[in-house]
């Protein structure tokens, strides 16, 4: 099931991948500020979306 974390204002996405990665370390790893729209990222409340699907490979 891959994660998506995504700018909740912009739709920038931090974060794509199998991994599940906790949104602080995303925000951590990015210092809180989006690259795109400069959005302070803020876990409480959440401003980022974490997205998760299922993603069907063959
Ligand atoms: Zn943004």
């Amino acid at each position: 099931m891959p994660e998506k974390i995504i700018c909740g204002r912009c739709g920038f996405v931090f974060y794509e991948g199998h991994d599940l990665v906790p949104p602080e370390v995303i925000a951590k790893k990015y210092d809180y500020r989006c690259p795109r729209c400069s959005s302070p990222l803020k876990l409480k409340p959440l401003t980022i979306k974490i997205e998760l699907g299922s993603n069907k490979r063959r």
